[in-house]
């Protein structure tokens, strides 16, 4: 390919943290928070103008992925949000009760919960059991965020893309981003990527892997009826599927629930369409996906609106700012975690978090090449399909406090972060609240991983 030099320019020093967090999403609100309440001063970097990354911007509103039956092996931060968008009145999770459930005999708790999607989609087939997740409004999570981050002293920065890793001898000292005003560097001592597609890793020279999964652009439709679009689907299953067979159709790619009810009255979010081979780093395939996208939802709604109850003045609200990449890059780090240690629960004797039933190690969110560097989130290292199934929100959350509280426990025992001491990073993550995964489940049944 063709290439210009570009030439060398001056970047204005508008910041200095022990600890800068790249990418404002679940990973990265927690890493600052976490980094932030163990004593460090942090500096928190967005591209877009809002935080919350895929939960906010991506309008994904499920958090999923956090329990093993029913034990909740993901708290810390990430319950703590959900108690704090549950009393703004914008979180949904199931009762106790009905978690307890066996579902084949209770036909009426999965219709309470089946269109929130607030179930254990692992199990193989339909009714699955309702597990502890929890169905949230976007502008809630940010508001929630903001709150946290203020009350944590994290200095935010939004409207600033970072665009190279300032490294020397080997060592990261800070990034440096595009912004309005120009280029502007943000020096730390610790650099977190949470940036979902390993740009600083990268950048700073990191060895990965370039994964890539199916694209969405997701919506949010209002004016439905979701009551009587509910009573058609339960009390009229026949009709109903042959409706929702030409929906998929149309859709052309989706899982078995293509609409899920959210906590305002009347609005749903679609998880879809699915549009595979499509990379989360081309321009070309981002523009593509989010004409394609918009072009087959508006097919959607025409066919909604006139054949499914419930639908009939079906509009669409927003379609996501930020484009649904599931993966795209994926660091290879000090250990890469493999499907198989997915599926049988591996265990390590440095997990620092957990999502579901199965445990992350610390190796696995640092880079081999690069010191002071830590990856958290959804390019941690791992093989592309082991990542498939290990990318949900709740466990990039856990992952970002994990990496947060380990910068603060290198930098207070004045030795590098791939130094820290792993005992202490696990102590203090149960101290606020936080499974750091160090004591294995005996009963973890996993069984098949979709999304
Ligand atoms: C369509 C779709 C449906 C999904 N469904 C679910 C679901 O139902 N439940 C669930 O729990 N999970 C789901 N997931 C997975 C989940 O959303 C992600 O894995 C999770 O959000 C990853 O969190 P993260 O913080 O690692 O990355 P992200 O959420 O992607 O956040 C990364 C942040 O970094 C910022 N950033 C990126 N690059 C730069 C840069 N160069 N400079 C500055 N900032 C930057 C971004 O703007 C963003 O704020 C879904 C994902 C998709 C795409």
């Amino acid at each position: 390919m063709e290439t210009i030099r570009e030439p060398l320019r001056n970047a204005r020093i508008v910041d200095r943290s022990d600890v800068v967090v790249v990418g404002g999403g679940p990973a990265g609100i927690s890493a600052a928070v976490s980094a932030a309440r163990t004593g460090a001063s942090v500096t928190l970097i967005e591209r877009y103008p809002y935080v919350g990354g895929l939960a906010a911007g991506g309008m994904v509103l499920v958090l999923d992925d956090m329990v093993n039956g029913v034990e909740i092996t993901v708290r810390g931060i990430c319950m703590e949000m959900i108690e704090r968008m549950k009393t703004l009145g914008l979180c949904v999770t199931p009762t106790d009760g009905d978690r307890q459930l066996d579902i084949r005999d209770t036909p009426e708790a999965w219709q309470r919960w089946a269109r929130w999607g607030l179930f254990d989609f692992h199990t193989p087939s339909a009714p699955h059991p309702i597990c502890y997740a929890a169905a949230f409004d976007p502008d809630a999570f940010k508001r929630v965020s903001y709150d946290i981050l203020r009350e944590s002293g994290v200095k935010l920065r939004t409207h600033s893309w970072f665009s190279s890793a300032i490294v020397e001898n080997g060592t990261i000292k800070g990034v440096v981003c595009q912004t309005k005003s120009g280029r502007e560097a943000i020096m730390g001592d610790v650099v977190i990527d949470a940036s979902g597609d390993l740009d600083v890793a990268a950048d700073a020279g990191a060895q990965h892997t370039d994964g890539n999964f199916i694209l969405t652009t997701v919506s949010r439709w209002g004016g439905i009826d979701t009551e009587a679009a509910e009573r058609f689907e339960f009390e009229e299953p026949e009709k109903f599927k042959a409706i929702d067979h030409e929906a998929k159709r149309l859709i052309g790619g989706c899982w078995s629930f293509w609409w899920l009810k959210t906590p305002l009255p009347g609005v749903i979010w679609l998880n879809c369409p699915h549009m595979p081979k499509l990379s989360g780093l081309r321009v070309e395939d981002l523009t593509y996906a989010e004409l394609e996208g918009r072009g087959r939802i508006a097919r959607l709604l025409d066919f909604a609106r006139a054949n499914l109850p419930g639908f009939e003045n079906a509009h669409v609200i927003d379609f996501a700012p930020q484009t649904g990449v599931r993966q795209s890059r994926l660091l290879q780090g000090e250990y890469v975690v493999t499907k198989d240690d997915v599926m049988n629960r591996q265990h390590f004797t440095d997990t620092v978090c957990r999502g579901r039933d199965y445990y992350t190690p610390y190796r696995a969110m640092l880079p081999k090449e690069v010191d002071q560097l830590i990856v958290a989130g959804r390019h941690y290292s791992a093989t592309i399909q082991a990542q498939k199934s290990s990318r949900e929100i709740p466990p990039c959350m856990a992952m970002g406090e994990a990496a947060g509280v380990a910068a603060t426990v290198a930098l207070n025992a004045g030795v590098k972060v791939r130094d820290a001491d792993v005992k202490a990073i696990q102590k203090q993550l149960r101290a606020q609240g936080a499974d750091p995964g160090d004591v294995p489940s005996e009963n973890a049944t996993y069984l098949e991983a979709a999304e």
